[in-house]
């Protein structure tokens, strides 16, 4: 199950330049805390993030979407890749997925097993070879980084990778339309910072248990949905397209514009607005009750 976070517009980039598309998938450690990783993804002044994160019980997030540009590999020093490409940013076309530990910890079986199935997903989306060429260490565009430390072995990572991905958490966002009259759209401009709000002022609507037993509010998209910027309506911008079978961490609902009888919206942790309809609740009241 991957839970939505997303991360501020600073620290990714809409879209990838020069008809680039993802080709391989870089392997990081966060060096650190999921807490401490995850902090500075949010933090709109650090410019960097990753695609996906992975704690070590197996939790996933993720900051960026697959089609957008992450800022996890974008420095190249003495590189040992034999895929890279000559003065192109490596981000433009690689997906980071970083690992919550320090460099020379040994990785939990659930941390392992997680890591391998969203490799899976992600090769299966974008066709992307299950091999060490393709999928690969930090530390091979960027010498001077042991990321992600020598415990972990590349080819051992990768076969643990299933070879058909359960349907049941792979998103389809390119074969399914969003909802509510939104597509995909990657050349759509980038959003402004919106500022967290506090979970303290969150109205409860579900709790969910999670591996490690942390109460948390979240949603299940049951479909693509858009996520608009700032309001609960069909006009507003596009933050991003969140695939189905996406957890959503949300801070409360608000009443909105109505789409297909339902005018509920939910509100992410970064002040931005999903459809109801298009989740596992689509009425809040309900399950607030
Ligand atoms: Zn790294």
């Amino acid at each position: 199950m991957i839970q939505w976070i997303g991360c501020p517009s600073s620290n990714f980039r809409k879209g990838r330049p020069f008809g680039l598309r993802p080709e391989a998938i870089v392997i990081h450690i966060m060096d650190g805390s999921f807490a401490a990783g995850e902090g500075l993804f949010r933090n709109p002044s650090t410019q960097k993030s990753a695609h996906y994160g992975i704690s070590r019980d197996g939790e996933i997030h993720q900051y960026v979407d697959e089609n957008d540009t992450a800022f996890h590999a974008g420095i190249v020093v003495n590189p040992a890749w034999s895929l890279l490409k000559q003065r192109v940013n490596p981000n433009f076309y690689t997906i980071g997925i970083e690992h919550e530990g320090r460099p020379d910890d040994v990785w939990p079986l659930a941390q392992l097993t997680a890591s391998a199935t969203l490799i899976g997903q992600i090769a299966a989306r974008w066709d992307i070879p299950r091999d060490d060429s393709h999928v690969i260490r930090h530390h091979q565009i960027r010498a001077s980084k042991t990321c992600p430390g020598n415990w972990l072995e590349i080819g051992e990572l990768i076969k643990q990778v299933p070879t058909t991905p359960a349907l049941a958490v792979t998103p389809s966002v390119a074969s399914q339309p969003a909802i509510e009259g939104g597509t995909l759209s990657p050349s759509a401009p980038a959003v402004a910072v919106m500022p967290a709000i506090p979970l303290d002022h969150a109205i409860s609507i579900a709790t969910v248990a999670t591996q490690n037993l942390a109460k948390k509010k979240v949603v299940l998209t049951i479909r693509n949905v858009n996520l608009r910027r700032a309001q609960p309506l069909t006009t507003a911008q596009v933050v991003c397209v969140i695939p189905a079978h996406t957890e959503v961490q949300i801070s409360k609902f608000e009443a909105g514009e109505r789409v297909n009888g339902n005018s509920y919206w939910y509100v992410d942790v970064q002040g931005n607005y999903l459809w109801a309809g298009a989740t596992n609740a689509p009425d809040p009241t309900v399950m607030a009750a």
